[in-house]
């Protein structure tokens, strides 16, 4: 069938589902608060992380997770005020750790970034960025060969779902990145990883060509969802007016939840909130994404600077960033890239939409199948 599509939030996720829906002969019109404005999908690390098959948690990390909570910048944080909120949420991703679940929700990942990759090629050459991304890998460091042995079972679970990895030597991880400090005893190639040159002119791009091809863009905070039957549904704006279509698409990033909320709809969705900062003058210093094993941050070479960042921060959606996330992180870069160039440096907080489960919340949502919701999560960082 086809008709006209209303699509919430006008991230990455939100654009590529209208691209799609044009593509099958939709009419679409999108509706955001602040089509320019600073989200997830501008800022993020820009990773086309296929490899990334293995759920969020807590099994097997023992008291990790507590010592770093306790540590005021360490990877994991939860603001107290925010704590009782996210109870559910915890719950749930106790669960995870149940072994059949565990295998299944790995399972379900893996075949989501088996066509991911392909999908947003096809996407990235429509709009005329197929130069925008880098089929270079990604290698993951670790400095004691014990911490790399503790992941062993994550590794051969990666390899049974048919993610291509290579363990790789110090030495061979000096000659693929010279710039790294010789700190690291052991690494895995990802050979399916790619990254992009910018995720901001990726969102950029996909805005102005939807456009060009009739997407109607309407600026607005939206209120409220509803729906007035199985094939017809109303975005409610803020400022009093609506946008009505066939169907409605929720791609609001970490805010879905509080618009599908609002029609009875219980995904449960929180802010993960993450920290970088990207160096302009760094850009050229990795030939790819380094992922910092046991220090849980990552380094992407983009063309608009080396982008240093990670962490997860839970403290809802309205609290003030705390900047401080991204100094530590950028402190800890500068051990391990000892020639760091941080003229120009820009700090970034976005809001990462998380499940417990890591799967993205897809297809038709209750009580109508009038809205979708799309929203999938960022899969590593
Ligand atoms: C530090 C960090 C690093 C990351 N790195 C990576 C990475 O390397 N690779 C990767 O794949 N993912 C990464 N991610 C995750 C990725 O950025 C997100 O999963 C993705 O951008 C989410 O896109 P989205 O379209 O769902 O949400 P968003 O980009 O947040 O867009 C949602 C849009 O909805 C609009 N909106 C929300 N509520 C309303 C409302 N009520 N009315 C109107 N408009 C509304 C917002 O204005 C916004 O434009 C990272 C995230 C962070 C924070």
């Amino acid at each position: 069938m086809s008709g006209h599509l209303v699509v919430v939030g006008a991230g990455i996720v939100g654009l590529s589902c209208a691209w799609e829906a044009q593509r099958r002969g939709w009419a679409v019109s999108i509706v955001d608060r602040d089509f320019e404005g600073d989200r997830a999908s501008h800022g993020n690390a820009g990773g086309i992380a296929v490899s990334e098959c293995v759920p969020l948690s807590l099994a097997g990390l023992g008291l990790k997770p507590l010592r770093w909570l306790l540590d005021p910048l360490g990877p994991l944080s939860v603001r107290p005020a925010h704590a009782p909120r996210l109870l559910p949420w915890f719950l749930a991703l106790r669960k995870v750790a149940e072994p059949a679940r565990f295998q299944r929700i790995a399972r379900a990942l893996a075949t989501i970034n088996d066509i991911s990759l392909p999908a947003f090629e096809d996407m990235l050459a429509d709009i005329g960025l197929q130069g925008d991304i880098h089929k270079r890998g990604a290698l993951t460091v670790y400095e004691t060969a014990a911490a790399f042995a503790q992941d062993a079972a994550e590794w051969a679970l990666k390899r049974s779902l048919g993610v291509r990895w290579r363990e790789v030597s110090a030495s061979e991880i000096r000659s693929l990145e010279p710039a790294l400090a010789p700190a690291f005893a052991a690494g895995v190639m990802l050979e399916d990883w790619a990254h992009i040159d910018d995720p901001m002119r990726v969102v950029q791009r996909l805005r102005e060509t939807l456009q060009a091809r009739g997407a109607v863009l309407v600026r607005g905070e939206v209120a409220a969802i509803s729906a007035q039957g199985p094939a017809q549904a109303t975005a409610q704006l803020a400022s009093g007016g609506k946008v009505t279509g066939q169907r409605l698409l929720v791609a609001a990033g970490a805010w879905s939840a509080r618009l599908s909320q609002g029609v009875g709809d219980k995904a449960l969705l929180e802010s993960e909130r993450g920290y970088n900062t990207t160096l302009p003058e760094s850009a050229s210093m990795l030939g790819r994404e380094v992922i910092f094993a046991e220090r849980k941050f990552v380094a992407t070479p983009l063309s608009v600077g080396l982008r240093i960042g990670g962490a997860a921060e839970f403290a809802g959606l309205d609290s003030a960033p705390n900047y401080q996330r991204s100094d530590a992180l950028l402190q800890l870069a500068r051990r391990y890239l000892p020639d760091l160039q941080e003229a120009g440096a820009r700090r970034w907080m976005g809001n990462r939409p998380a499940t417990p489960d890591s799967l993205p919340v897809i297809g038709p949502r209750p009580p109508t199948r009038a809205f979708f919701m799309p929203s999938a999560m960022g899969i590593w960082d």
